[in-house]
């Protein structure tokens, strides 16, 4: 009895204090809500789980680049493209499934209903065109300088172009002028001290290059990836630079198994520091609540029965059993809601709880944390449909269609950062003719089922190794000691 407990404790001490890291966090954060902190505490008390976020995010760029280089140069010609063609059509399948999956949930559920909108103030703000976003994530595939790369990535911006303004007022206006004023107690005027331009709807956008900040993973991925193939073909003119990323690989891994210490304290502070900036939960709208409630249900769906059922039937082995294994890359998408600083830890769970060979996981779990997101998908299609009863606009069955593709090409799109699916719905609104302001209508509980959408976009790609381990595993078992070099340690 006693015995035993201990046992389980040594040998999962890291994930049971993960579990008590988020109840913690979750009590932490309601209770310290009562006492009205002030937002210089706040952010001196999310600290600690700022530095958790900072640490993870240090080792995205050195593990994506190392574990894609040293493992497709691992492999032969055949395999890589075996491994290759199969993941991706696995990723794209998944992707589409979740999609369907959110569809009809939202069709069940009809979150929108038929009462009227709670918010319909039109920001005016321009938006992102679908053709510029696919640009987008074109040029985003070859980045045209590595190192900007690492820290940017190119987005298309719209600019209004301003035509002539004629006279005050009168037909050629492009804006809307506000102009504020102060008046004295007695109300009369005294001196207007602001102006505020907004444009009226028919401005006309012109597209400009633009940059946003966060790294460029997809580029990062696409270039490693290539090199890694390339190395791998070179014989042993390519030994220096494959044993160097070898060897950065293993470091890597082996600072995050000392970082992962860290990281039930640092959760704490996340989950509750997060919970201290919340709007008022109570406040949020009975179509809202219904419509977070159609995303979970969904996620849900999917996570617990499609891919484990699909794990299952393809491995003949017991999901359950593999999905114990990544719980603390769950644990920590959650926490972070970012499925690329989820990514050593998802590297961790499948090579010490899972086995899976480690040029496989190499290969599928960057490229998943990048192009791989089941629940961002699933949510975006919820989103748009939400969008559409709440506006009491009837989609057609084209439109539906449309949607569950621009619903996939929009996740692919989303970097795995927090919240990125958000910035991507705009493809998915606007390929229908839905209003892209009402994004808004879900911001307040966006960035609770970004947590969820990041563990169950985790959830697919650890999967997705587990898969292609099973069905690749007749090549591996040939190719296994004829590894170029063979200096990794076990
Ligand atoms: N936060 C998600 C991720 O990192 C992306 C999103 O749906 O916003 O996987």
């Amino acid at each position: 009895g006693l015995a035993r407990a201990k046992d389980v404790c040594k040998r999962n001490g890291l994930l049971i204090l993960s579990v008590l890291s988020v109840i913690v966090g979750c009590l932490l954060g309601f209770f310290l809500r009562t006492r009205r902190l002030t937002e210089q505490e706040i952010s001196y008390f999310q600290f600690p789980g700022e530095l958790l976020m900072r640490m993870l995010k240090m080792l995205i760029l050195p593990l994506v680049v190392s574990s894609l280089m040293s493992g497709l140069a691992a492999l032969d010609a055949k395999t890589s493209s075996r491994l290759g063609i199969f993941t991706i059509a696995y990723y794209l399948w998944t992707t589409f499934v979740a999609v369907i999956v959110g569809i009809i949930m939202v069709s069940i559920i009809h979150p929108g209903g038929a009462a009227q909108k709670e918010n319909t103030e039109q920001s005016g703000k321009p938006v992102m065109s679908s053709a510029d976003a696919l640009l987008d994530l074109i040029r985003n595939m070859f980045p045209s300088n590595l190192v900007e790369a690492t820290f940017k990535q190119y987005r298309t911006k719209n600019v209004p172009v301003l035509k002539p303004v004629r006279a005050f007022p009168s037909e050629g206006f492009t804006h809307r002028f506000v102009i504020y004023g102060i008046r004295d107690e007695n109300g009369s005027h005294i001196q207007n001290f602001a102006l505020d331009i907004t444009p009226s709807p028919d401005v006309v956008y012109k597209s400009e290059p633009g940059t946003s900040e966060g790294m460029n993973v997809l580029g990062i991925v696409i270039f490693s990836a290539t090199m890694g193939i390339i190395l791998g073909r070179m014989g042993t003119n390519g030994v220096p630079l494959v044993s160097f990323c070898q060897c950065l690989n293993e470091s890597v891994m082996k600072i995050v198994a000392v970082a992962v210490w860290y990281f039930p304290f640092g959760i704490v502070f996340l989950i509750a520091g997060k919970i201290l900036e919340m709007d008022d939960p109570t406040a949020i709208g009975k179509k809202l609540g219904f419509y977070a409630i159609t995303v979970l249900c969904g996620l849900v769906v999917h996570g617990l029965f499609i891919l484990p059922m699909m794990y299952l039937f393809i491995t003949k082995k017991n999901p359950i059993v593999f999905i114990r294994g990544v719980l603390q890359a769950l644990l920590i998408a959650l926490a972070t809601s970012s499925s690329s600083a989820t990514l050593p830890i998802t590297f961790k769970c499948l090579l010490e709880n899972n086995h899976i060979d480690r040029r496989i996981a190499r290969f599928v779990l960057p490229v998943g944390a990048t192009i791989n997101m089941d629940g961002t998908a699933l949510y975006e299609a919820v989103a748009a449909i939400f969008i559409a009863q709440v506006n009491n606009y009837e989609l057609d069955f084209g439109q539906i269609i449309t949607i569950s593709i621009t619903a996939t090409a929009a996740s692919i799109g989303a970097a795995g950062i927090p919240q990125a699916g958000l910035v991507t719905m705009v493809i998915v609104l606007t390929s229908v003719g839905l209003p892209t302001d009402d994004i808004t209508l879900i911001i307040a509980v966006d960035w609770a089922l970004d947590r969820f959408r990041t563990m169950i976009n985790v959830l697919g790609d650890a999967l997705a190794a587990g898969i292609m381990a099973h069905i690749c595993r007749k090549d591996f078992a040939k190719q296994n000691e004829e590894v170029p070099l063979n200096c990794e340690t076990k």
